[in-house]
Formats: structure tokens, C-alpha cells, sequence
């Protein structure tokens, strides 16, 4: 069975051919338009999806040497995202598709982030715990199987992607501010400064008020030094990142407790920051978990894991038609 995998829900626009369960290559264009606007502007993303997608997916086919009529099946990204962009995307699906009499599969972005565990080996067993981290969500998602998964916990406000981004804009190092951060980070004190941590109940996250207390920090600092963001830079990410990955682990700790589950995983754009991934090796010899970190470019968006989770849900199924419309705010099925 072949399947091709589209991703069209933010700001890469990407496809990915998958044969028999097996990732066979995973073409991505990323969208570097929105760099001068400090984030991204759906409008532009849209005009950018609609420019690369033929491209992009001609890629893909030719890197797997093969042609559209070779292809059984067409995973495409339903939501949650932008919804001009998801539009693009789910369009050249439901056409090609309707064009080819093959089965569409709509996936949701999240879940498709958590099943990028299973592009390669080693594999985490069920049930395991996914921490969930992007641009645009923050999840503490208990994983039964393939298709079985719950969010026990989950950011009420800002995603943790976000805050990294705000936070980096106000240090004024450029966006996206998260890989950033990250590389300023590693040569800095993380105990230098410290700054307010949100604690709201459950397994929930709220990392909208870290963003308002560093603009304040920042702004008195400046008072006294005017030099202060540049004399401190390093300091400031260093102490910035890792208040950050001791939020997000006070919960996951907490959420491995009360779930008796010891198999944790990360997924997400997040997941590529380093002193996270460090973090997570520290916690794991600690508590004797067995942690799994994806490769890089399967951790921010790509088309591999929409065609990975295709690959699942076309095993159970669960296909769709060409009346499902784009969710921007879509949830988890079961
Ligand atoms: P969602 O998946 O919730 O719809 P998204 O698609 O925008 O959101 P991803 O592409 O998965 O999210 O991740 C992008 C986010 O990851 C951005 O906020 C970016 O700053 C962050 N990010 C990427 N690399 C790093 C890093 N090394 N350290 C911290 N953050 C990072
Ligand atoms: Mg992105
Ligand atoms: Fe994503």
C-alpha cells in the first residue's frame, strides 16, 4: 500500500510517501516569508502553501519514484491549524483523490505528532505518555495505542512554543525564537535569574504569564542598564529555557505518577530544544523511565508523520469523504 502524506496546517508546507508502513522520504518547504513579520501571517502562509504544494508533492512522488496514479491512498492534515492553510492542502487532497477513486484519510496534526514515534525504531510500547510540545499546543497525551489517546493535561493559555517565541522576540533575537534561544542558551548560567512560575491545578500548564513577567524584568532591567538585554544574553536565555523545561517537568512527573506509566515520550517542535532533550535523560536515569526522542525532523512539522498516521488509520478504517471540511480548532477522536 502506498500512501502520500500532506501537511499544509501552519507554515511548512510538506508531503511524504510511505509504502507498506515504511517512510520512504519526507519533503518539506518551509516557509521563510514570515521571518521579517516575527511570526506567521496566515494570509502569507496561504499564498505560500498554494505556491509550493504541486512542487513539494511532485517531489516526493519523484523521490519515490513513482507517480501520482501509483499511490492507494491520500493522507492530508484536517486540524487543527490555520484555516487558509489547511484549505490547500486538503483540496489538492479531496482532487486527486476524487481524480484517482482513491480513499482520503483526514488527520488531526496533534495526534500525527505523538504517531511520529512510529516512523522509526525504537518504538515505545503501550501505554506510554507523550509530552506534546509546539508552536501552538502543549499536551500531556496518554497513549493506549495507535488511535487510543487521551490529553490528561494541557496548556490553558499560551503553548509553550509561544512563550519561547514572545520571550526571544523581546531579547530581540529574531523569529522563530525557540531554536534561538536554545543555541544562546547552551553557553549561558540557567541559575542566573529566575522568573515566576505559573502553578495551576491538575496536569494543566499556563505559560501565558512567564511572556508579561520577562517583559517587565526586561523593561526595569533596562532602566539601570540600558545595555542590559545585550551584556546578558546568554544568562537570560539560559535562565529562560530552563524555567521553562521545569515547568513542562513538574507536570510530566507528576502525570507519570498518577498514570504508573514509566514509557514517556516528546513530540512537537519543542522537542528539538536541546536542554529539554538533556532534561529528559536526567529525569529518565532518576525515575527509571525508558524516554523516546524522535529525530529531529520529525519532531516540528512534517508530512512523514501524516502519512505514518494514515498508514494506522487506514489499517482501522477509519477513511473519510469530500465533506469533511478543515477543523482549525480540531480535537482528539477515538
Ligand atoms: P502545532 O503543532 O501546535 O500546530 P506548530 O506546527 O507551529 O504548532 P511545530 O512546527 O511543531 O509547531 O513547532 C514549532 C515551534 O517549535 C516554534 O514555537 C519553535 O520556536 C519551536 N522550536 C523549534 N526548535 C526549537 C528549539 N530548539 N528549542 C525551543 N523551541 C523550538
Ligand atoms: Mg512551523
Ligand atoms: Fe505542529
Amino acid at each position: 500500500t502506498v500512501i502520500l502524506g500532506i501537511e499544509s496546517s501552519c507554515d511548512e508546507t510538506a508531503a511524504a510517501v510511505c509504502k507498506d508502513g515504511q517512510i520512504i522520504n519526507n519533503i518539506i518547504a518551509t516557509q521563510s516569508i514570515h521571518e521579517s513579520y516575527g511570526g506567521v501571517v496566515p494570509e502569507l502562509a496561504s499564498r505560500a502553501h498554494q505556491k509550493n504544494i504541486v512542487p513539494v508533492i511532485s517531489e516526493a512522488l519523484n523521490a519515490a519514484a513513482i507517480t501520482l496514479q501509483d499511490v492507494d491512498a491520500i493522507a492530508y492534515t484536517q486540524g487543527p491549524g490555520l484555516l487558509g492553510a489547511l484549505l490547500v492542502g486538503s483540496s489538492f487532497a479531496k482532487s486527486a483523490a476524487l481524480a484517482l477513486d482513491i480513499p482520503l484519510i483526514p488527520i488531526n496534526h496533534m495526534q500525527a505528532h505523538v504517531l511520529a514515534h512510529f516512523i522509526e525504531d525504537p518504538k515505545p510500547t503501550f501505554p506510554f505518555l507523550c509530552l506534546t510540545v509546539s508552536g501552538g499546543h502543549t499536551q500531556i497525551v496518554r497513549v493506549d495505542d495507535y488511535l487510543t489517546m487521551t490529553v490528561i493535561g494541557q496548556s490553558k493559555d499560551d503553548a509553550v512554543g509561544e512563550a519561547f517565541d514572545k520571550c526571544a522576540k523581546l531579547l530581540g533575537v529574531g523569529y522563530p525564537g525557540g531554536p534561538r534561544v536554545d543555541k544562546l542558551a547552551q553557553t549561558g548560567d540557567p541559575h542566573r535569574f529566575t522568573f515566576p512560575q505559573s502553578d495551576i491545578p491538575d496536569l494543566d500548564y499556563s505559560f501565558s504569564g512567564i511572556k508579561t513577567a520577562f517583559m517587565y524584568f526586561l523593561r526595569d532591567e533596562k532602566r539601570k542598564n540600558e545595555q542590559f538585554i545585550e551584556d546578558n544574553l546568554h544568562d537570560l536565555a539560559a535562565s529562560l529555557q530552563f524555567t521553562l523545561i521545569d515547568m513542562l517537568f513538574k507536570k510530566l512527573k507528576k502525570a507519570a505518577k498518577q498514570e504508573k506509566i514509566k514509557n514517556i515520550a516528546i513530540a512537537g517542535g519543542v522537542s528539538a530544544n536541546s536542554g529539554l532533550r538533556k532534561h529528559l535523560q536526567e529525569e529518565a536515569k532518576k525515575h527509571g523511565w525508558q524516554v523516546f526522542i524522535p529525530k529531529f525532523e520529525f519532531c516540528t512539522d512534517n508530512a512523514a508523520m501524516i502519512a505514518t498516521a494514515g498508514y494506522y488509520q487506514l489499517q482501522a478504517g477509519k477513511t473519510g469523504s469530500l465533506r469533511d471540511s478543515p477543523m482549525p480548532r480540531m480535537s482528539f477522536s477515538t
